[in-house]
């Protein structure tokens, strides 16, 4: 990030609550007769998560990428903590200006766009955008001439993401000269790269290989004689806790390795745009139970979300779900588990949120607790028979 390092502007609570006290809370919230499920949004992990990003990456600037989870106290709480935001499409661009953030603190990272949203960034200055494409360029360029533009790479696919994204976005290596010479033709400026490793990544030396090839690509556009790059984008594919550390070590290193702070690159913006970081650990869903049977040995339960709603990822995702049962029918529990099955509450019979899960002895009104549900969840789901994933409503902890 230029000369001065992104700052932290967190004040109130800056910890997460812990599960026993999310638990409690949840329990006192679903005492007050709630069966709709409803999400926990804990203030004091945004903050807390807001400030690790900081701490560990004050060269990066995180522009948070809003279709993780378009939450509007969930963003007007990042906007606070003074992140940037990733917008891929007009409404999203709406949302954030609504919230007083202005324009040049959002990156409209979306290389395909229809040219009704291209005119709607330039009419409200949003200025900096990715491509990937000729096309893109002659939309942009009749729009939006004036826009800053970021090239988008395709990466090597090193960091064993769950998803990956390079079929679809990002330059490959021979078309890069082609599309930086379309640009420069078109006096159009490109002030960098942008990339993306992929979307929970877990071999984080992926870092490594996306910037030689993002320093490859600046080199291309000196080369060339294109206005000297000066933007680094480095996209998402984080996430929080222990992850982290290894994340943030290896982007280190990569910037070290091939964007040294040194004669020459001083000037260089670095930007990131994480989604799941930030959003994943900050919301937590309960969802009642609302049917049951028992086939053999196993327990099979209805709930009131499902693949359909906040669970949309697990068709991609098996390894995320995180579970606490929050029993209140049963007299006497005792601690005995049971195989369990979990359904969603549609009529698709794929709605499954849970197999050959251990629970224990659970009734109608009973309560599943997921925590980790604030990535690609609510943004996700559809209101598919009428079981409405956007009504979903959202209490708040630790607010102050
Ligand atoms: N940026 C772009 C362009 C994306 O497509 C995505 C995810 O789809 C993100 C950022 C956020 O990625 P993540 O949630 O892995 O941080």
């Amino acid at each position: 990030m230029e000369a001065t390092e992104a700052k932290f502007m967190g004040n109130g609570v800056e910890k997460p609550v812990s599960r026993d006290d999310l638990i409690h809370f949840i329990r006192s919230v679903v005492s007050s007769n709630e069966t709709d499920p409803f999400y926990v949004l804990d203030m004091g992990a945004i903050r807390s998560l807001v400030k690790t990003w900081f701490h560990n990456l004050p060269m990066v600037q995180p522009f948070y990428a809003v279709k993780c989870n378009p939450n509007p106290a969930f963003l007007k709480e990042m906007a606070a903590l003074g992140t940037g935001f990733d917008c891929a499409s007009l409404a999203e661009i709406q949302t954030i200006l609504s919230l007083g953030v202005s324009p040049d603190r959002i990156v409209f990272a979306n290389t395909c766009k229809p040219e009704s949203h291209i005119k709607y960034a330039a009419k409200v200055g949003v200025n900096l955008t990715t491509f990937d494409s000729k096309c893109e360029l002659e939309k942009i360029k009749r729009w939006h001439p004036n826009c800053a533009l970021l090239i988008r790479i395709k990466v090597p696919e090193t960091s064993g993401a769950t998803f990956k994204f390079g079929s679809k976005f990002g330059a490959l290596p021979d078309e890069i000269v082609p599309l930086l010479r379309a640009a420069q033709e078109a006096k159009l400026q490109v002030n960098g790269v942008s990339f993306h490793i992929g979307s929970r990544a877990s071999n984080f030396h992926a870092f490594e290989d996306a910037m030689q090839v993002a320093k490859t690509t600046f080199d291309t556009a000196a080369r060339l004689g294109l206005p000297k790059m000066h933007v680094l984008n480095i996209g998402g594919g984080f996430t929080s806790g222990p992850k982290f550390t290894e994340a943030s070590s290896a982007v280190k290193l990569a910037l070290q390795k091939y964007f040294p702070n040194e004669p020459g690159n001083e000037g260089l913006k670095i930007m990131a745009e994480p989604g799941r970081f930030f959003a994943n650990s900050s919301f937590t869903l309960a969802a009642s139970i609302i049917g049951k049977r028992i086939r053999g040995g196993v327990r099979e339960y209805w709930i009131s979300d499902g693949v359909s709603g906040s669970m949309n990822f697990l068709k991609y995702d098996h390894d995320q779900m995180v579970c606490t049962p929050l029993r209140l029918t049963i007299k006497n529990p005792t601690c005995k588990t049971w195989n369990s099955t979990v359904f969603g509450p549609t009529c698709d019979a794929a709605d499954i949120v849970l197999k050959d899960f251990e629970l224990p002895e659970l009734d109608v009104n009973d309560w599943l607790v997921f925590h980790n549900m604030g990535a690609y969840t609510s943004s996700r789901g559809n209101d598919f028979n009428g079981f409405k994933t956007s009504a979903i409503p959202t209490y708040f902890t630790n607010t102050n």
